[in-house]
C-alpha cells in the first residue's frame, strides 16, 4: 500500500542508516518528516539544561537543512503531542505513522498512546529499532526472558546472536524528487497509466525515473516556514556560554570521520589509557551524537570493524572502541527489563542505601564549589560544555556517591542528565550505579582520591588551570591543593584559599574511612542484591589487548572476542 506518512522524529536525527525513516519513504506516496516539540512532555520526564536544548535545536536545523537539500523539509510542530498529532493526522489524511522503537518508559508510553491514537483514527504506525546495535528484545530472548546482568553474560549471549544488522543505504534526493507526483498530483491514482502515457512527451526514458512507485512525494515545501526549527530565543531559553559541541548528524558525521582516519588509534583504542584531564577530548566524543541519534551507532560500529579487518592486532571489549558500544548496549538490554532503574527504592538490581540528603553539599559539588581543584574543575568543564571525560565523571560521581559525601546517586544523575550533552536515561543510570557501587561494581574498596587522582596524568595541573583561571598561578605542587599553600603563597598566586577559592568541604580520609565502614555493613546485608550483577571481569578500566583477532568482520566476531 501506499501511505500518507507522518514520520515521527523522537530521536534518529539523521538521514544515515535511518531504517524506520527509510521503510517510511519506500511505503508512501507523501512523506511528511515531523518533530513534535512538545516541552511540557519534555519537562516532564527529563532534566534538561539550556546546553542540551541548543544541541537539540541545532541538530533539528541540521536535519532540516539536509531533508530541504533532498528535496523535502522538516515540520517542526509545537504543543502537546498527542492533540498536535491527532489534528494534523486529521488535516493531512495520514494513514501511517513511523516512528523509532525507544527504550525509555516515557517513549514506549508515547508509542502506546499513538498506536490507540491509530486505532481510533484508522491509521497503521510501524516502529523499527535503529538507536541501538541489537533490538533487545532478541537479547531478553535468548537469555530466558530476563537481562544478562554481567557484561560477560552479556558478551556470551551476543556471540549466540551474532553481529548487528547491517546499516541501511542513506537517503537521497531520489527517494523524494518525484516528477510525476511533484508535476501530476492526479497521477497517485493512476500513476501507472499516466506514466506510460506521458513518459514519451515529457522525455523520460529512464528505468530509474520511471520506477516511481519506491519514492516518496515531500510535503508542501511552503509548510516548511510554518513549522520552522524554532531558535532558542523563540524557547527563552538562555544564550549561555556556547558548547565546544555544535549539534547536528553533519557536525557527527564530520567528527567520525576525522576520528576514523587515524586508524592506528582506533585500533588499539584502549579506554583506560585515554587521558580525563586532556583539554582536547582523548576519548572519541562522539556521544552527544549518538545521544540523540544523529550518528547511527551501527555504522560506526562497521567502520570499527573494517579498520580491525585491516590491522595486525587491535584491542578487545570491554576496552576497545566497539567495546564501548556494547557497554551502552548492555545498560540498554538491562534499563528495557528492569523496574524502575533510574530509581534506587523498588529497583531489584539496585543496592537500598540509606543515602544522607544534603542540599547544601549536592549544591557546593554541583556548582564546583567542593574546594578540590580536581572535582571543581570538572564540575566547571560540565557546566560549560556538557560532556567530560568517562573517567572524569568516575571522580566526581565517586566523590558525590561513596567517596566522600555519601549523597545518592539519583542526585548525580538528575545534575548529569540535566548539563550532559549525551545524557541518557538508561547510561547514565546504569553508570550511576556502577559508581557508586550500587550495582554492577563491586571492588568498592577503591575510593579515587580527589587529590591524586588528577596528578597522574596531569602533574602540572593545566586542566585546572583552564577551568579554574582563579587557582592558575599557584606552583604545580600546590595546583591539586592550594590550601596546603602558605599565606604568603597564596598571596603570590593572587588566591587566598576561604576567600577566593573555598577550602575542601571536607576531610578524604575521614569521610572516606567512614563511607567505607558504611558500604561493607550494606553489603553484608544486602549479599543477594550485590551478587545479581557481580562479575570479577566486568571493570572496563581493566586492560585487555589480546592479539590476532582482527581478520573477522562477519557473523561470530563477538563470539571471538570472548576467548
Ligand atoms: P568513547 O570512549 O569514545 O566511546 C564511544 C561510545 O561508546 C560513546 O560515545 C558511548 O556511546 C559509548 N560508551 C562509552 N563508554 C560507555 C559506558 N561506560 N557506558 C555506556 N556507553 C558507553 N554516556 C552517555 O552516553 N550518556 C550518559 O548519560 C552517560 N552518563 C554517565 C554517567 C557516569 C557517572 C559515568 C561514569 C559515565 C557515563 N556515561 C554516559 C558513559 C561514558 O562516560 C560516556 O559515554 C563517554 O565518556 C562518552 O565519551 P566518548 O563518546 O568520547 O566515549
Amino acid at each position: 500500500m501506499s501511505h500518507r506518512t507522518v514520520h515521527l522524529f523522537r530521536k534518529g536525527l539523521r538521514l544515515h542508516d535511518n531504517p524506520t525513516l527509510l521503510a517510511a519513504v519506500e511505503s508512501s506516496q507523501i512523506l511528511y518528516p515531523v518533530y513534535i516539540l512538545d516541552r511540557e512532555f519534555v519537562t516532564s520526564v527529563m532534566h534538561i539544561g539550556a546546553l542540551r536544548w541548543h544541541f537539540l535545536l541545532q541538530s533539528l536545523q541540521d536535519l532540516q537543512k539536509s531533508l530541504c537539500q533532498l528535496g523535502s523539509c522538516l515540520l517542526v510542530l509545537q504543543g502537546e503531542y498527542e492533540p498536535v498529532l491527532k489534528a494534523h493526522i486529521q488535516k493531512w489524511n495520514i494513514t501511517q505513522v513511523t516512528l523509532d522503537a525507544e527504550m525509555e518508559p516515557f517513549y514506549k508510553e508515547m508509542e502506546s498512546n499513538i498506536r490507540r491514537l491509530g486505532e481510533e483514527l484508522g491509521f497503521e504506525v510501524l516502529s523499527l529499532v535503529g538507536h541501538s546495535l541489537y533490538d533487545t528484545k532478541r537479547i531478553l530472548e535468548l537469555n530466558g526472558g530476563s537481562p544478562p546482568l554481567t557484561y560477560k553474560k552479556f558478551l556470551h549471549i551476543l556471540s549466540l546472536l551474532g553481529d548487528p544488522e547491517v546499516p541501511v543505504r542513506n537517503l537521497t534526493a531520489e527517494d523524494f524528487q518525484d516528477k510525476w507526483f511533484t508535476c501530476f498530483p492526479a497521477a497517485l491514482c493512476c500513476a501507472r497509466a499516466l506514466r506510460a502515457a506521458l513518459a514519451p512527451a515529457l522525455g523520460v526514458c529512464n528505468r530509474a525515473e520511471l520506477s516511481f512507485s519506491r519514492r516518496c512525494r515531500p510535503p508542501d515545501l511552503g509548510l516548511a516556514e510554518c513549522y520552522r526549527v524554532p531558535l532558542p530565543v523563540d524557547l527563552n531559553i538562555p544564550l549561555e556560554s556556547l558548547s565546544p559541541w555544535k549539534g547536528g548528524e553533519t557536525e557527527g558525521l564530520q567528527r567520525l570521520e576525522q576520528h576514523l582516519t587515524d586508524q592506528g588509534w582506533v585500533a588499539h583504542f584502549t579506554k583506560p589509557k585515554t587521558i580525563p584531564n586532556s583539554l582536547l577530548p582523548s576519548t572519541t566524543g562522539l556521544s552527544p551524537y549518538f545521544s540523540v541519534g544523529c550518528l547511527s551507532v551501527r555504522t560506526f560500529f562497521y567502520r570499527l570493524s573494517n579498520i580491525y579487518a585491516q590491522a595486525k592486532h587491535h584491542s578487545l571489549p570491554p576496552v576497545s572502541l566497539q567495546g564501548q558500544l556494547l557497554w551502552r548496549e548492555f545498560f540498554y538490554t538491562v534499563a528495557s527489563a528492569t523496574p524502575n532503574f533510574t530509581r534506587m527504592v523498588g529497583n531489584p538490581i539496585c543496592l537500598q542505601i540509606p543515602w544522607y540528603e544534603d542540599a547544601e553539599k549536592l549544591h557546593k559539588w554541583k556548582t564546583a564549589q567542593t574546594g578540590f581543584p580536581w572535582i571543581d574543575a570538572i564540575m566547571t568543564q560540565l557546566q560549560q560544555e556538557g560532556w567530560i571525560h568517562h573517567l572524569a565523571r568516575h571522580a566526581v560521581a565517586c566523590f558525590l556517591t561513596r567517596g566522600d559525601l555519601w549523597i545518592s546517586w539519583e542526585e548525580g544523575m538528575k545534575v548529569f542528565e540535566e548539563m550532559l550533552l549525551d545524557a541518557d536515561y538508561s547510561i547514565n543510570a546504569g553508570n550511576w550505579m556502577w559508581l557508586s557501587a550500587s550495582a554492577f561494581f563491586h571492588q568498592y574498596t577503591r575510593i579515587f582520591c580527589p587529590v591524586r587522582f588528577g596528578k597522574r596524568t596531569d602533574p602540572e595541573g593545566k586542566y585546572i588551570r583552564k577551568y579554574l583561571p582563579i587557582l592558575k598561578n599557584f606552583p604545580p605542587k600546590y595546583i591539586y591543593e592550594p590550601w596546603t599553600a602558605s599565606e604568603e603563597e597564596q598571596k603570590q598566586a593572587g588566591c587566598i584559599i576561604g576567600q577566593d577559592y573555598p577550602f575542601p568541604m571536607v576531610n578524604h580520609k575521614e569521610v572516606s574511612d567512614h563511607n567505607l565502614q558504611l558500604m561493607k555493613q550494606v553489603r553484608e546485608e544486602q549479599q543477594r542484591t550485590a551478587q545479581l550483577t557481580r562479575d570479577d571481569t566486568d571493570d572496563p578500566m581493566e586492560t585487555k589487548v589480546k592479539r590476532g583477532h582482527s581478520e573477522d568482520v562477519s557473523k561470530g566476531k563477538v563470539a571471538k572476542v570472548m576467548e
